[in-house]
């Protein structure tokens, strides 16, 4: 299997305000052509400038628009092909981490990579030819090690990692979103985002200090030209990583420093892994230490195409933060992947669909005539067969899908309350939501409405011809999707495809309901419901003939390809210059071969001195990250001996006949619990011990006390529950 390197590009945006407030100097410079870094010590200008050799990188004048098209163009497309993907931004708190992968709205071009990719996704999709799609969307967060869901019904539950022979690591109980549109996976992006944890620290006041990773499944079910069918599944995570500071550095403390350590912590494992990966000689690569290298085993070294924005800032005092994040950028890009193309999932969803879809239409093919089937299906072309003539009274199927959407909104507003219960005050946001799709379920009512007026017309058009006879097929009407509706939404042309289909049901559909009792009626308005529901959740092939748009896409593709030629032409000429020693030169004359010698020396001279700067620094970073380590043990150190001060006192007040009063044997009982990432304590219990009455003769006054005690001298066990966790 081939293998294929993680792609690492450094991003360095422009001095903010407080940077230039403080008068900060501009240390980092770039040669974007060859995708080098310079970093110069502003504690010793004496020195050369560090250099680090990237895939790309980006300065304040380029912006995510040429990111996206230069290097995550080919990996998004990737993914709509069957192979996995993954994106993550790294760097310090206020670097450009959400810039990037969020982006802004206003200039255009600065629109993030996270809804760059929605709309490569979606326009690969509907420019696919013979090829449908599940498109599903997840996003969550990691805050303080715990894993919670940002679309789910409660956003504040935390959820379990699981580990499966075939799936591979997974979050159970992760709420996946079918999508069909750009604005639908915007729409619930903006959710998500609002969901998410947000911290306050010097350095960047609104900052997430959580990771988020927002996850895009594709299920891809194609069919080739020797018409043999194919089913992929792909996914994409975006990664939005918190700040890789350094805690003494931020002025966090309390709950922040907490919150820092624990992200400081993932971060760590996350260099530990690749480190572990890079050298040749680690045989454990340690994922299994946070939550984040579990989530991201697969993207690290797996079956995955990675790509990695390391984010900086220019400013001289952040010089020790962006030397750390070239570094691990430099380490990053030695990793090996092995993708390859997912093929025939063994729990895609879309075989089941199409299998439920297959069931639907023979059932409905039992109940009509099989000839005029083909009128009531939806078709899977983006051509629907119209006999304009045979067109029956469309109310009962209008009223049906007026049905449909009337329950979508519902479900979705059902949806939309529950949040706003979860969330108080983000009121006025989901107004705003509300009206949204109050606005598009009126959208959707006018487009049916559109529509049944067109048949209507065309019925009377068809009717005033004299020579047409009542029961031939009339004649055969392309009509492509984006006539009757905007491109923008994919949801859209699907419901005016079912629209267009259940008007021009075949008159065989309407004798045979006509003809039978009402229930087979019923039963087969459900079955069309159900087979709706079902096409309604694939998409592809919208825009298969429009050429503009697929001639767009091959030229973003080429774009891509020729810029990695570009690079690779450009760093085989550094190459070559720095390895001119390595050639035997023959020299006209002594002095000339002295000159030239001396001139390579000088160069020699220039690389041992800054591989010997490079030893030192790296042994001060090493220093300044044992300090660090140090603190952090120190600190747990004292919450450890304040737990323990505290149980040393309390411990003389449990019950004696409580199992708990000796915890050296709780202690030694407990059991570590790496899945919910907590200790499995042993049960709580109560040993009754009850003596012998004195007076057996007298009456029991207590009867309590008679329910729980045994015989004479019996050992009573009384098992009360035990909170869970530690
Ligand atoms: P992070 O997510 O890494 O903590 P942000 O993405 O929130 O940092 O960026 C911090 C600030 O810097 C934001 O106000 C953002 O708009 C600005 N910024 C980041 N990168 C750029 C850039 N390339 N060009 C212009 N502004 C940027
Ligand atoms: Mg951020």
């Amino acid at each position: 299997m081939a293998s294929e390197a993680v792609k690492v590009i450094v991003r360095c945006r422009p001095m903010n305000e407080r940077e230039k407030a403080l008068s900060c100097k501009a240390v980092v410079s770039l040669d974007s052509p060859r995708g080098q870094c310079f970093i110069q010590n502003p504690g010793a200008t004496d020195e050369p400038p560090k250099q680090f050799t990237f895939d790309g990188a980006y300065y304040e004048s380029h912006n995510t628009e040429q990111i996206y098209n230069e290097i995550a163009y080919p990996l998004v497309e990737g993914v709509t092909e069957g192979y996995n993907g993954t994106i993550f931004a790294y760097g310090q708190t206020g670097s450009g981490k959400s810039f990037t992968m969020q982006g802004i709205v206003d200039p255009p071009t600065q629109k993030g990579i996270i809804p760059r990719a929605f709309e490569h996704v979606f326009e690969s999709v509907q420019c696919a030819e013979n090829t449908k799609f599940l498109v599903r969307v997840s996003y969550l967060e990691i805050y303080n090690e715990d894993i919670r869901d940002l679309l789910g019904a409660d956003t504040k539950q935390k959820l379990e990692l699981k580990e499966h022979p075939e799936k591979g690591v997974y979050v159970k109980g992760l709420s996946l979103h079918t999508v069909h549109s750009v604005a639908q996976c915007e729409r619930i992006m903006e959710t998500g985002w609002r969901n998410r944890a947000v911290g306050y620290t010097l350095m960047n006041k609104d900052s997430s200090r959580s990771h988020s990773i927002f996850t895009i499944n594709m299920e891809i079910y194609a069919v080739d030209e020797r018409g043999q069918d194919h089913l992929r599944a792909a996914k994409l995570n975006l990664v939005d990583l918190a700040g890789s500071e350094r805690q003494s550095k931020t002025g966090a403390t309390g709950e922040r420093l907490k919150e820092a350590t624990k992200i400081n912590l993932s971060l760590s494992a996350l260099g530990n892994v690749i480190s572990a990966l890079v050298d040749g000689r680690c045989k454990h690569i340690p994922y299994r230490d946070s939550k984040l290298t579990r989530l991201l085993q697969d993207s690290l070294g797996g079956n995955t195409k990675t790509l990695m924005v390391a984010c900086l800032s220019p400013a001289d005092n952040n010089y020790d933060e962006s030397l750390s994040t070239l570094r691990y950028a430099n380490r990053a890009k030695n990793i090996k992947n092995k993708p390859r193309i997912n093929e025939d999932p063994k729990d895609a969803l879309l075989r089941e669909y199409q299998e439920e879809i297959r069931k639907l239409k023979a059932i409905l093919a039992e109940q009509m005539n099989t000839n005029n089937l083909s009128g009531l299906l939806p078709a899977e072309t983006t051509q629907l067969e119209v006999k304009p003539a045979l067109l029956p009274e469309p109310q009962p199927d209008v009223e049906a899908e007026k049905q449909l959407i009337r329950e979508e909104y519902e479900a979705k507003l059902a949806r939309l309350k529950a949040d706003y219960e979860a969330e108080q005050e983000s009121r006025a946001r989901l107004e705003e939501d509300i009206n949204t799709m109050r606005t598009s379920y009126d959208l959707k009512l006018s487009t049916l409405e559109e529509n049944l007026r067109k048949e209507a017309d065309a019925v009377l058009r068809v009717e005033t011809l004299p020579d047409q006879a009542p029961l031939s097929p009339g004649p055969v009407v392309a009509v492509t999707e984006t006539e009757q509706v905007s491109t923008k939404d994919t949801a859209e042309p699907q419901i005016a495809q079912y629209v267009g289909s259940v008007t021009r049901e075949s008159p065989g559909a309407e004798v045979a309901i006509g003809a039978e009792a009402l229930p087979v009626a019923v039963d087969q308005q459900q079955v069309l419901a159900r087979l709706h529901m079902l096409e309604q959740q694939v998409v592809g092939g919208e825009q298969a003939k429009n050429k503009d748009l697929k001639e767009k896409h091959k030229c973003r593709k080429k774009y891509a390809d020729e810029r990695k030629k570009q690079l690779v032409a450009a760093l085989q000429k550094i190459d070559e210059d720095s390895s001119d020693w390595v050639l035997l030169n023959v020299y006209d004359s002594i002095q000339e071969e002295v000159r030239a010698k001396s001139k390579l020396l000088e160069k020699m001279q220039k690389k041992l001195r800054a591989a010997e700067t490079e030893i030192k620094d790296l042994q001060s970073e090493f220093e300044l990250e044992k300090i660090d380590y140090l603190a952090t043990i120190r600190r747990q150190e004292r919450d450890c001996l304040l737990f323990q001060q505290l149980l040393d006192q309390v411990q003389p007040l449990i019950r004696r006949d409580c199992n708990y009063s000796n915890l050296d044997k709780i202690r030694c009982e407990s059991i570590w619990d790496e899945d919910s990432g907590c200790w499995k304590l042993p049960e709580l219990v109560m040993q009754k011990t009850s003596l012998p009455a004195a007076v057996p003769s007298l009456p029991q006054t207590k009867p309590a006390r008679k329910s729980s005690s045994g015989e004479n001298g019996e050992l009573l066990v009384v098992s009360c529950t035990s909170p869970p966790g530690p």
